[in-house]
């Protein structure tokens, strides 16, 4: 880890601009573990103590992120207008404040993403990253071979174009059946609009993997942080 320049590390803390770093640097107001500075040609690591006229800058977060077990009846908002319990109601207390990578209907289950970098979140759900996104779905009618490669080659409903879907009949129930689907695109309630065009109700919507990250065995309402490479892979 080679740090940052000191300058750097005093505008991304929100102190002063970079030149403003400099000149503060100039006037001896600017302190590295207790030593005054006297030329701002240093680099500084994330544990140097830093202060301004004696008082510490303010920390700057560390990239955190965390993979949530979502269980159904949830809205992924951090309000909802209409007053319905919100995932925020659920997660873990000790936890730092997190805004969500995308969202799931109030109804779906499974893998969802969170961050405490705005940067991070808005790249992962850009649908240019292309992330392949598996869900396991349950639907009330008949699946046929048809529909399966209606939905390979996409499908338009109400004037959106769905890309190709990869589907795959797990079981039959007697009307119920299980399918897994891989979808890169993460549209709007996609899963619903398609199967629903193909006359097949979902009654059942559990996200299972994102990108590289699985849902796994993690329990119901619990949370996972990323760490060690897994996390630095992605930033
Ligand atoms: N597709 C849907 O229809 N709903 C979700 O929550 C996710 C994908």
């Amino acid at each position: 880890d080679e740090g940052e320049r000191i300058a750097k590390r005093l505008a991304r803390a929100g102190v002063s601009s970079r030149r403003e770093a400099e000149a503060l640097i100039a006037a001896g107001r600017v302190a590295v573990n207790g030593k005054v500075l006297e030329s701002p040609a240093i680099n500084v690591k994330a544990d140097d103590k830093i202060t301004v006229d004696g008082t510490p800058i303010p920390q700057i977060e560390r990239t955190r992120l965390f993979l949530f077990h979502k269980p159904g009846g949830y809205v992924t908002t951090t309000r909802d207008p209409e007053g319905r319990p919100t995932i925020f109601d659920v997660l873990p207390a000790e936890l730092p404040r997190l805004m969500t990578v995308g969202r799931l209907d109030i109804n779906t289950e499974g893998l969802l993403l969170l961050t405490n970098d705005g940067g991070l979140s808005r790249m992962l759900e850009l649908p240019t990253t292309g992330w392949l996104r598996r869900y396991r779905v349950r639907v009330h009618g008949k699946v046929d071979e048809k529909a399966l490669v209606e939905l390979k080659n996409g499908i338009a409903v109400d004037g959106v174009f769905y890309g190709a879907i990869d589907a795959t009949l797990e079981r039959t129930q007697g009307t119920n059946s299980w399918l897994t689907l891989g979808l890169r695109e993460g549209k709007n309630r996609e899963v619903k609009n398609v199967l629903g065009a193909l006359g097949l109700e979902v009654t059942r919507l559990i996200r299972i993997s994102f990108g590289p990250f699985q849902l796994g065995d993690l329990d119901e309402g619990a949370v996972l942080e990323v760490k060690g490479r897994a996390l630095r892979d992605q930033l």
